[in-house]
């Protein structure tokens, strides 16, 4: 096991497309690191880079304590696993996993324990006969796990492993990837444009868009605090609302209007924020989290905290409903949106000029609408 240590990392491929730009990261040894990011953003390129199959423009890679820039794939100790499990069809799933080891010609009865003790761990004890192509997805992608584990290398190298398997099999698997990783302890960079994926498996989460690191924390801290637009709209799901606003001074409290509602900024806004006083009088990007919406009879609600809109559209999803309303105020179409509704395979982005905003709000089941 090892620390993964990026240094101004960089590639431009021949035709001068630029994949990464100056990419820092120290990933500490056993820590489960996900990069993450919409398609094309470099993620993959920058696995690639980790591992050895793709050379190095700018920068320099340490995995432990040696600097590996010039140190072929085979010899970096580290072991990767791909989207396509790169199974081979015609060896069973003993064969597939001990392939590493006897190529390494290690005795046969040590290649023997270890691949039994990592088909134990992998629940793939009854299947080491079989061919991949007599598995299920999972099993599969379990076997490609197999293989990566029991080499016991420095560092796993994952990129989209779970991406062929159906939605609920996904869950499962990525809960069985977080339980092995922490079992074995061994330092993961793992890549998904799944947000959903990102936030669960690491213990920090790199966001990048187009080659360059937007922002790295553990997964709380992006979501609570992300340090840009594009941060923000892309943690969480469904995405925080995002939409322009005056921002005004009142009483020495701040308010942002929506429609023709005020609404008071909280405390803890400001604590987090405090340069936010330069911007009154101003416009600014305003950021409401669905589930941050609440369902209030009004005489409940308190001065500052009402948003008035009728509900056009309600999504039931069993454990929350998902309600749209429209509002009259500008959304925020940014480069940085734009990318974002692209990725997420919609060019359903509000229009520019007001009416047809949609927020969308992230209630309980039990919520009267
Ligand atoms: P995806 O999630 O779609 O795999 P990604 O974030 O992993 O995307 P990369 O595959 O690293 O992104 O690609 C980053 C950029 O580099 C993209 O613009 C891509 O088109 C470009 N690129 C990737 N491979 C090559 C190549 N061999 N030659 C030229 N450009 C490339």
């Amino acid at each position: 096991m090892a620390e993964v240590v990026l240094t101004g990392l960089g590639k431009a491929y021949g035709d001068g497309t630029r994949a990464v730009t100056d990419l820092n990261l120290e990933i500490r040894d056993g820590e489960f690191l996900v990069l993450v990011g919409p398609s094309g953003c470099g993620k993959t390129t920058a696995l690639r880079m980790i591992a050895g199959l793709e050379q190095i423009t700018e920068g320099t890679i340490r995995i432990g304590e040696q600097v590996v820039n010039d140190v072929p794939s085979r010899d970096r100790d580290v072991a990767m696993v791909f989207q396509s499990y790169a199974l081979y069809p015609h060896l069973n799933v003993y064969d597939n996993i001990a392939f590493g080891l006897t190529l390494r010609k290690l005795p046969k009865n040590e290649i023997d324990h270890r691949v039994r003790e990592v088909a134990e761990v992998l629940e793939l004890s009854e299947h080491l006969d079989r061919k991949p192509r007599n598995l299920s997805g999972g099993q599969r992608q379990r076997v490609a796990m197999g293989r990566a584990i029991v080499r016991a290398p420095q560092a796993f190298l994952m990129d989209e492993p779970l991406s062929n398997l159906d939605a609920k099999l996904r869950v499962q698997m990525r809960a069985q990837i977080a339980r092995i990783q922490r079992e074995i302890g061994v330092t993961t960079v793992y890549v998904t444009h799944d947000q959903t994926e990102a936030m669960t498996l690491g213990d920090r989460v790199a966001v990048m868009r187009r080659g360059v690191l937007q922002q790295v924390g553990p997964p709380q801290e992006l979501y609570d605090r992300p340090v840009n637009l594009f941060v923000a709209g892309f943690i969480g799901s469904p995405g925080m609302n995002l939409v322009s606003a005056r921002l005004d001074e009142n009483d020495g409290r701040f308010w942002v209007s929506l429609n023709s509602d005020a609404l008071l900024l909280p405390e803890s806004v400001l604590r987090q924020r405090p340069a936010l006083r330069q911007y009154v009088g101003r416009d600014v990007v305003v950021g409401i989290r669905p589930e941050d919406m609440e369902d209030t009879e009004l005489a409940d609600a308190r001065e500052g905290q009402i948003l008035h809109s009728v509900a056009d559209l309600v999504e039931a999803m069993g454990s929350d409903v998902l309600v749209h309303f429209p509002v009259d105020v500008p959304p925020v179409v940014t480069d940085d949106t734009r990318e974002l509704a692209q990725d997420a395979g919609t060019d359903d982005l509000p229009k520019a000029g007001g009416k047809g905003t949609v927020l969308v709000g992230r209630f309980s089941p039990r919520t009267r609408i």
